[in-house]
């Protein structure tokens, strides 16, 4: 059986990150989407609310689980017996990161593979933190095509009844 991961933050889960998800499902056996617990950015949402918006993102994928991590991304792989990373990449930015990332993770653990997909067009601009702007300085309903409606309502939540009065 081949189990891939999929980590991230997930700050919160995107319609792009729901393509990636959707197309590694596709490709493995089983997906374990990773939501890591202390990423080195200033979050929006807990990790509880991160792994409940996400497990409720996946719930129609009958080979998608959603766990939370602390460790290193490799350990968590080898803790899922899972022999490959999946990472979406956008266009310009994301490939030096991931690059770096990936040279590290092959240094640390040479048995796990990283596969990349490529966002499609349509999610190639498209991120939690300009999103998250959206919603708190701009027009909720802007971005209805581009988060489930429940991240949307999350998100409105979040910033209150300003963002919610908006749409
Ligand atoms: P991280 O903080 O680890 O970069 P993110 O939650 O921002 O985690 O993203 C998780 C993964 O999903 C990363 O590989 C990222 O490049 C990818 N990703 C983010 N946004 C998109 C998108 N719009 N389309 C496809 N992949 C994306």
């Amino acid at each position: 059986m081949k189990v891939a991961i999929y980590p991230g933050s997930f700050d919160p889960v995107t319609n792009g990150h729901l393509d990636i998800v959707t197309r590694a499902a596709r490709l493995f056996d089983k997906v374990v989407v990773g939501v890591f617990d202390t990423p080195a950015k200033a979050l929006l949402f807990s990790t509880r609310e991160r792994v409940d918006l996400m497990r409720e993102a996946v719930a129609h994928l009958t080979n998608v689980e959603v766990k939370t991590y602390s460790t290193l991304t490799v350990d968590f792989a080898r803790t899922e017996k899972a022999p490959v990373l999946v990472r979406g990449l956008r266009m310009g930015s994301d490939f030096e990161r991931e690059f770096e990332m990936a040279m590290m993770n092959k240094q640390l653990a040479p048995d796990v593979e990283l596969v990349c997909l490529m966002a499609r067009a349509e999610y190639q601009f498209l991120s939690s933190t300009l999103l998250k702007e959206a919603v708190q300085f701009g027009d909720s309903s802007k971005v209805e095509n581009m988060v489930s409606p429940a991240v949307l309502a999350a998100l409105k939540r979040k910033f209150g009844p300003k963002a919610a009065g908006k749409n």
